[in-house]
């Protein structure tokens, strides 16, 4: 089977529809969605309304549970509360309380799906280094998961002895590992590749594989700044920072 994985879309519309477009070429036979449909960026009704019909399963972000209203955001940055107050502005009620009940955490077959770490899904800590995947792996039973949250594409080996990662576009998953992978993030990339990012698992050939799509970021930039957001926000997505 062949799972197209994408994650922290923030409400970029251009760069969701890119990465579908993308899809579209690739033979996979599933869809999933990690998080963070909305926040930041200044369409998101357009990309919930596009996740959930085309994804099997749309996982809650702390970004999409602070528009619902489930969760604060006094631990926001300031630009991060403003895109907030945006998105619930923009949201009907109806997809505000959709967001609202998207699950923290999935299983697909021996896959475990969440937005920031398999441990402890509602902390969000931030899984960058090999010392805190190392806590993950000690602390949760799975041998393949997938987050995101971070944005930052990358994969975490647990051999046993030691926990190593690869930054290498693709990764042939051995037997005796368990592995953590980051599929990175569409609609606001941070790993100073502005493309957007996202993943495909194939668990017959025990591969995943990261692809990066181009997209016109300048237009999704104006957008942002057009719609009245942080200036800084609008920036960013320049240089995938
Ligand atoms: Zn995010």
């Amino acid at each position: 089977m062949r799972i197209a994985l994408l994650s922290d879309v923030h409400a970029n519309i251009d760069a969701l529809r890119a990465v579908l477009a993308d899809l579209d070429r690739r033979q996979v036979d599933v869809r999933v969605c990690l998080g963070d449909s909305v926040g930041y960026g200044p369409e998101p009704r357009e990309c919930l309304d596009l996740l959930l019909e085309s994804c099997a399963t749309v996982l809650a972000g702390n970004h999409d549970l602070a528009a619902s209203g489930r969760l604060g955001y006094a631990r926001f940055s300031s630009i991060a509360r403003d895109a907030v107050e945006f998105a619930r502005q923009r949201l009907t009620p109806a997809l505000r309380s959709r967001l609202g009940e998207l699950p923290d955490e999935e299983n697909l077959g021996d896959l475990l799906l969440v937005h920031a770490s398999p441990t402890r899904p509602r902390d969000y800590a931030y899984v960058r280094d090999t010392a805190a995947a190392l806590e993950q792996f000690d602390s949760h039973p799975f041998r393949i998961a997938f987050y995101g949250h971070t944005h930052m594409p990358v994969v975490f080996r647990d051999d046993g002895e030691q926990v190593t990662l690869s930054l290498q576009p693709s990764v042939k998953l051995l037997p005796a590992g368990r592995y953590l992978c980051n599929v990175g993030s569409i609609g606001q990339p941070r790993d100073q590749d502005p493309r957007a990012c996202y993943a495909i698992h194939d668990s017959t050939a025990q591969t995943i594989a990261f692809h990066r799509v181009e997209y016109d970021v300048d237009a999704a930039s104006s957008r942002i700044r057009d719609a009245g957001l942080p200036e800084q926000l609008a920036t960013r997505l320049l240089v995938g920072v």
